[in-house]
């Protein structure tokens, strides 16, 4: 099957939507079926051992979804509460994956707004962490938890190895929400593996942009992975005949990794026409997203989704996830949508107070 277009091409609500290749369906037929609960399933195997290499990590987990590789991947890391765990405050461990980190670690989660308002830097964390030192009032910082990309910015990698010395040195543990740590890499050049070297755990979503059907790594240590994956049975994470998926998820590395530039194009493109014609971003175009500030604007969120229906695209607000399976043509079609909403605040400002129930995935 070879298509013109992807039934995906005009979806911009978010990058989950990929769809499998051709060359993963096809991959298919190549399935093993162990259970990888015994860890039998010899494609299961090579796609945690592919990802031992690719990231340098002695250890790695296929889970069945980015929530569940975070969040064993965090509970891994903690022994004894009271603690808590310090993120950005749009982080997807503490706004996205139904409070998991109260009800499963018993965290208390410590939410910080970076001062430069796109990314966390050491300040911030030195001006907000609570170290461990007797002081009976607190739940002392065990984890620092950074998501790269977030909102696709790009956290600097120097950034990132400030914050992961500090850690070093405060004995705390690094890890890391890289869900779209593919579009960092793939945007900045810095190799997975450098990256994954300045945190203890990673997690990083197979079918995100990459567009595996399902699927999420996490990889550490050993010892680490051993105990993460006695949580990932507890919380019925365990998968039989993981092979059907994994074989998947190792043909959407080799093949579409190299493809996410293309998105990222897609949304500098669709982000330089925005800033072009006056209307406001919340942050810069590092990777796949667009993010309209539609507050500013006095843009209605709603009105945007309900012209892209008019254009043929698929919205869910201000927030435009790019793909490598979006085409030119959407994305034209895509900023008449933009433009006309623009046009729309002009005459009628939107007033009205945003909700914020969207689950923004
Ligand atoms: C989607 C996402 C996750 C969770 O992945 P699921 O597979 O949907 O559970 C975690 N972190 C970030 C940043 C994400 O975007």
């Amino acid at each position: 099957m070879t298509l013109d277009k992807y039934p995906t091409h005009n979806e911009f609500r978010s990058d989950t939507f990929t769809v499998p290749t051709q060359s993963m369906i096809s991959a298919l037929s190549t399935a093993t079926f162990g259970d990888s609960v015994y860890k039998e399933d010899e494609v299961t195997l090579l796609l945690e051992e592919k990802m031992r290499v690719l990231t340098g990590k002695p250890g790695a987990l296929f889970c069945a979804s980015g929530t569940l590789s975070n969040q064993i991947g965090l509970r891994a890391n903690l022994v004894q509460p009271p603690y808590s765990i310090l993120c950005d405050y749009r982080a997807h461990v503490f706004l996205h994956e139904a409070g998991g980190l109260a009800s499963l670690s018993q965290a208390m989660i410590h939410p910080v707004k970076p001062a430069n308002e796109d990314y966390l830097t050491l300040e911030d964390i030195i001006e907000n962490y609570t170290p461990d030192d007797g002081d009976i009032h607190a739940a002392p910082t065990k984890v620092i938890s950074l998501e790269n990309t977030l909102h696709g910015i790009i956290m600097p990698i120097e950034e990132i190895a400030r914050i992961s010395q500090f850690c070093k040195e405060e004995g705390l543990k690094l890890h890391c929400d890289g869900a779209r740590l593919w579009n960092a890499s793939a945007a900045t050049g810095v190799s997975i593996k450098e990256y994954c070297s300045y945190f203890d755990s990673v997690s990083l979503c197979l079918s995100k942009s990459l567009g595996a059907p399902m699927g999420s790594i996490l990889v550490g240590e050993e010892k680490y992975i051993e105990k993460a994956n006695h949580f990932k049975k507890q919380n019925g994470g365990g998968i039989r005949q993981a092979g059907i998926v994994t074989s998947m998820a190792i043909v959407a590395i080799e093949e579409n990794f190299s493809k996410l530039c293309q998105s990222h194009e897609f949304a500098k493109d669709v982000g330089s026409f925005c800033t072009k014609n006056g209307i406001a971003l919340e942050h810069p175009v590092d990777t796949n997203f667009v993010f309209i500030d539609t507050k500013k604007m006095k843009m209605n969120d709603a009105l945007l989704v309900t012209l892209g229906k008019k254009h043929n695209v698929r919205l869910m607000g201000k927030r435009l996830a790019f793909s490598f399976q979006n085409d030119k043509e959407s994305v034209e079609r895509l900023k008449l949508a933009i433009l006309e909403c623009y046009e729309d605040s002009k005459v009628r400002p939107f007033e009205g107070i945003k909700c914020n129930k969207k689950m923004y995935l």
